[in-house]
């Protein structure tokens, strides 16, 4: 039993916790709290269905998680099409970062999600998120909540209300129960203007390309895999991925008819371990074994006719209409690639950046990303800005130019040009002399994006390719 416990704690990258035996101490109670715990609750907000507990000082962030949260459980009752009571209001802990979270996790699960940073504990449905990444408060104070984040409280408060209004939410198998969490969280979040659609947002945009990666390979699961949990040999991280695009593409294809079918045989099949097996079968009879391998061809049509436009290769980047927040971690540079190349040798990048505050401010334009290499322009906080052209042999970082612009610095907005005409390239920032070098081979078609350089965190406005 603990075995099959911690097999389906691995499968489960987000966190719904599978109950364990015995009844862990709860989150939260300070009483109850050992020395290695959380820091106690220091702001709560309540809302009419949630219940917002952040484990450190900061009005802002529990106002903006009740706010995002609030709309979850109207939109699960929604999907779910029938009327379910709701049984109090559910609890969204969130924590200052990774250790505070780990002493939560430590506390509820005996520490199985410390490397997840968000979960849901199945013992009493409450929601455990950890503010990502660790940047200093100022930033937060200036932006607010991160994308990883805000994704991840909608997400998790997706899980409690789910775990409220369906008694086997801990029970389903992972297609359906992260499916469910991930199309209500996009849909909340769409919906209350917190990120654009799927396939514009970052985060959202990534599984899509992750998926059309697996179709493209030949490795992308037919929907009966998907059903019957045979994604053995599709990789953990992109289990995640198939499972949301798989579930948008039911609801968004088939017709109501066929979603309240499977809504209903989950329902009504009951619960623990064989659910999943269960829940398979019911659906083959329900739906006929060749609607369901008629489903095959036609999600393999809609994965392809999706048109992602960002490949996060790390987090997080957070858009709202011409804004884009950028935050990174402190080991880790992050990279936003947008999907399609620019596929022409004359064009230009423009907008503007803002340096937020950190040990080592500096966000990056990138272009001519191609196998050997791409191009950054880096704005570096009290030191301009510096060309390196970057070549994957040998992993080797050129210096090629460097602009001296007093203008950036932590809080300042730094409006720039970036022109490119075949190898020739000219930066503008206001009245400074343009930047002009010469690339040598180096195809400037290829992809372009922006980043933010470990421990950073920056506003990009009005970026655009033209
Ligand atoms: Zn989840």
């Amino acid at each position: 039993m603990l075995r099959e416990n911690v097999m389906r704690w691995t499968l489960i990258a987000c966190g719904l916790l599978i109950a364990a035996s015995g009844t862990p101490p709860r989150a939260g109670a300070e009483e109850e709290a050992k020395p290695w715990g959380p820091a106690p609750v220091a702001v709560e907000r309540q809302g009419e269905h949630y219940r917002v507990l952040c484990h450190f000082d900061t009005s802002r962030i529990a106002d903006e998680v009740l706010a995002a949260v609030e709309p979850v459980w109207d939109a699960t009752v929604a999907v779910l099409g029938r009327s379910v009571e709701e049984k109090g209001r559910k609890e969204v802990h969130i924590y200052r970062g990774a250790a505070d979270f780990a002493a939560a996790d430590k506390q509820i699960t005996g520490g199985h999600f410390a490397r997840n940073l968000a979960f849901m504990a199945a013992v009493d449905g409450t929601a455990h998120i950890a503010l990502q990444p660790e940047l200093d408060d100022t930033v937060f104070a200036r932006v607010g909540l991160s994308a990883v984040t805000l994704r991840a409280a909608v997400h998790e408060a997706c899980h409690g209300a789910l775990y409220q209004a369906m008694p086997n939410h801990t029970d389903q198998p992972s297609w359906l129960s992260e499916g469910l969490a991930t199309w209500i969280a996009d849909a909340v979040l769409v919906t209350q203007k917190l990120t654009p659609r799927a396939e514009l947002d970052p985060m959202s945009s990534t599984r899509i390309v992750r998926v059309q990666r697996l179709l493209e390979s030949n490795a992308l699961p037919t929907p009966r895999e998907i059903i019957f949990t045979k994604l053995d040999d599709v990789s953990f991280a992109r289990r995640y991925a198939v499972w949301a695009v798989f579930f948008r593409f039911l609801v968004e294809t088939q017709d109501s008819d066929f979603r309240r079918t499977m809504i209903d045989t989950a329902w009504r099949t009951g619960g623990g371990s064989t659910f999943g097996a269960r829940l398979a079968k019911s659906l083959e009879k329900a739906w006929g074994k060749e609607t369901l391998d008629a489903l095959n061809g036609e999600f393999k049509a809609y994965v392809r006719a999706l048109r992602p436009a960002w490949d996060e290769t790390f987090r997080t980047l957070g858009i709202r209409g011409d804004t884009w927040t950028q935050m990174a971690w402190s080991a880790q540079n992050t990279t936003a690639w947008r999907v399609e190349p620019v596929g022409r040798k004359k064009f230009a990048i423009s907008g503007s950046v803002e340096l937020l505050y950190g040990t080592n401010p500096q966000m990056n334009v990138l272009l001519a990303r191609r196998n050997e290499g791409f191009v950054t322009v880096a704005f570096r906080a009290d030191a301009g800005v510096t060309i390196l052209d970057y070549r994957t042999e040998g992993e080797v970082w050129r210096n090629v130019g460097w602009m001296d612009v007093p203008e950036v610095r932590v809080g300042n907005e730094v409006k720039f040009r970036i022109r490119v005409d075949g190898d020739q390239i000219t930066l503008e920032i206001a009245d400074h002399d343009p930047l002009v070098w010469t690339l040598e081979d180096v195809d400037v078609t290829g992809r372009w994006g922006v980043g933010a350089q470990y421990s950073s965190a920056g506003i990009w406005r009005g970026v655009k390719l033209h």
